[in-house]
């Protein structure tokens, strides 16, 4: 084992700070990485404050982030894919049993044997997974994907989370340049589904409570921006959607968008609220449609992602912070002012 630097939470109430953690030693499979960058999901923020406590409670402390960038500086004696010095990026899985019927299909986020990036029982140490607030991280190069290289890295990080947990719904539901498309909630994940499901070609239309990211919504690639506390204007809408991302991080009225969806249409959640939301039957009986959730992306198709946005020249907007304002950056993520994913810079740990 090894020391890394990192930024844990001892309790849900307390902030994020300075601590040490182990790493283990490399097993013959294993690659380690310097981390470069690390995203901040509001899946970070939901567990550091054990918000989901009835589905997959917390154990302190805890090292939170799965948007890993770095740079390779060790491998393993099997490992074939990495070798020190290049770049390589992790998401939110780090190992699974590969021997399973989801993991022999490419979706290892529902191995019942699969290893979260945090918070999740480690196979290697005692206790838990750490995540990438932290200098240092050791996985299994199964789990290590490739980035393209005309990317920047600290606007790629955040392809690891919000990129494949948008890509992959917009994919299933088979969105192309004929479809009509909503996103709803345009923070991390909204804003990369509006930059996907453009890419795709499709008709896009951003769902927003905040009217002041109305520019930035037509920039990113929406084709029109609703400000979804306004009645007459989500009413324009009705009946009238191919499909719907709903990616909002609280309560609300989910049925508002249901009555959008055209006949046979589909709603798709991936923002995790942890109260339920209540459905209205009348809203999916009327016209056939469907409502439906995702989790992230197994590894093929993350990085079919991360291949897709080389191509397509797609990274996150990202604000740059050093891992001091991490306290900072969950306050405006909990006001929804985050344009649109903050990105730390592990350069800002190494030098504490
Ligand atoms: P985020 O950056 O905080 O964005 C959430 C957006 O939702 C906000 O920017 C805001 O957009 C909107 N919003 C926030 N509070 C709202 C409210 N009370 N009513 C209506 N809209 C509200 O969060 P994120 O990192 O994108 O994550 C979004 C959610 O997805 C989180 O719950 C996260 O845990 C979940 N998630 C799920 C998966 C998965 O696999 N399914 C993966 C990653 C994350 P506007 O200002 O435009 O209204
Ligand atoms: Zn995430």
């Amino acid at each position: 084992m090894y020391n890394a630097k990192a930024y844990a939470a001892t309790s849900a109430t307390s902030p994020l700070a300075r601590t040490t953690i182990a790493r283990r030693d490399l097993t013959e499979h294993d690659v380690q990485i310097e981390i470069l960058f690390c995203g901040i999901c509001h899946s970070d923020l939901h567990t550091v404050r054990n918000e989901w406590q009835e589905f997959m409670p917390t154990v302190y402390p805890c090292v939170p982030g799965h948007e890993i960038a770095g740079r390779v500086t060790k491998v393993g004696s099997a490992v074939s894919k990495f070798k020190p010095g290049d770049i390589g990026a992790v998401g939110c899985l780090v190992d699974s049993d590969g021997t399973c019927e989801h993991c022999k299909a490419g979706f290892e986020q529902f191995c019942p044997n699969g290893t979260f990036t945090y918070n999740s029982p480690d196979k290697h140490l005692e206790g838990v997974t750490f995540g990438g607030y932290s200098d240092s991280i050791v996985v299994d190069e199964r789990f290590v994907l490739r980035v393209p290289s005309n990317l920047d890295l600290a606007a790629t990080a955040p392809l690891l989370c919000a990129g494949i947990t948008t890509y992959s719904p917009l994919r299933r539901a088979g969105v192309t340049k004929d479809k009509k498309v909503g996103v709803v909630g345009l923070g991390g994940l909204g804003h990369m589904g509006v930059k996907l499901a453009d890419a795709m070609g499709a008709h896009v239309v951003v769902f927003s409570t905040s009217p002041n990211k109305k520019e930035d919504a037509l920039r990113l690639g929406a084709d029109e921006v609703v400000i979804s506390r306004n009645a007459d204007e989500m009413a324009k809408h009705a009946g009238s959607f191919d499909f719907i991302l709903d990616t909002v991080s609280a309560q609300h009225d989910i049925n508002a968008y249901l009555n959008l969806l055209a006949v046979d249409g589909r709603l798709t959640i991936v923002g995790a609220p942890p109260q339920p939301l209540g459905v209205a039957a009348f809203a999916l009986i009327m016209g056939n449609r469907s409502f439906s959730g995702s989790s992230i992306g197994g590894i093929p198709e993350t990085q079919e992602m991360l291949d897709f946005c080389g191509e397509h020249n797609i990274t996150a907007d990202v604000e740059v912070i050093p891992i001091q304002k991490v306290n900072e950056a969950y306050e405006r993520l909990l006001k929804s002012d985050v344009k649109y994913r903050f990105s730390i810079d592990m350069a800002s740990l190494r030098s504490e």
